[in-house]
């Protein structure tokens, strides 16, 4: 089955309800290649996510930028996955390099949301990706697999993932790595989860790219065999999103 090209936009911690409801009008006016060949999904931040899905065209769709990992109660400033399933929000991101970073999210912390919010019924895009340091000494893929593992862990229906190779050298630095180095790791990653999930789950899972992609670098860095599309960070917010979309075709015509 071949894997859906599939474009997510982070928006991050960005925004007012103006310059928010400005980036929607420029996706709604868009003209990108149809559902059959691009998965899109937008992810802004909490407050407005029910304004972006009310007024999102609809063949776009959107995502929360993280959940709680567990059942809603007594955790404030947290956002439970039910809450995300009862506005309709059909996506989180979780495990980004910034929470990992700044909120010391670990690896099994990471895997128990992952696990807690497919059980719930949303879809998930889950990153992982190595530090510089990580990169120098040689255990990218060390790091990489031990993310993939703590989620692999505790989800046996894979459906419903994405993976976002995210290398965290490469975000918000303008730094991008190079086409050969997304396509070593997206490999790599695709043979960890052939030996140590399934042929099926390596075959079918999406693996997209993060870090410093813009409409400059998508289509090279789309053309890399086992790079399955992009989560994009600061271009999301700029026109320049639309031609990362487009960047799909590149697969298509492959
Ligand atoms: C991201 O934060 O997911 C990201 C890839 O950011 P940027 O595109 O800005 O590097």
């Amino acid at each position: 089955m071949a894997r859906k090209f599939f474009v997510g936009g982070n928006w991050k911690c960005n925004g007012t309800a103006e310059e928010v409801k400005k980036i929607v009008n420029t996706l709604n006016e868009a003209q990108v290649p149809s559902q059959d060949v691009v998965e899109v999904v937008v992810s802004p931040p909490y407050v407005f996510l029910p304004m972006v899905k009310s007024i999102l065209r609809p063949d776009f769709y959107v995502a929360a930028q993280n959940c709680w990992v567990k059942k809603g109660g007594a955790f404030t400033g947290e956002v439970s996955a039910e809450m995300l399933v009862n506005l309709e929000i059909p996506w989180v991101i979780l495990g980004h390099s910034e929470r990992r970073a700044l909120l010391n999210e670990t690896n099994e912390f990471v895997g128990d949301k992952v696990a807690y919010a497919l059980a719930q019924g949303l879809k998930v895009i889950a990153c992982v990706g190595e530090t510089l340091e990580q990169r120098e000494s040689g255990s990218t893929m060390d790091v990489v697999a031990a993310q993939t593992k703590a989620i692999a862990d505790r989800v046996s229906n894979w459906s419903n993932v994405v993976i976002a190779y995210e290398p965290v050298w490469a975000i918000g630095t303008g730094k991008v790595a190079s086409p050969a180095q997304a396509q070593e790791v997206h490999d790599e990653l695709r043979k960890w989860l052939a030996k140590n999930v399934s042929a099926d789950v390596a075959a079918t899972t999406r693996i997209i790219y993060g870090g410093s992609v813009n409409g400059g670098n998508c289509k090279e860095l789309g053309g890399q065999a086992d790079v399955d599309g992009f989560l994009v960070g600061g271009a999301s917010l700029k026109p320049e999103f639309i031609d990362i979309i487009k960047a799909a075709e590149v697969k298509k015509s492959a």
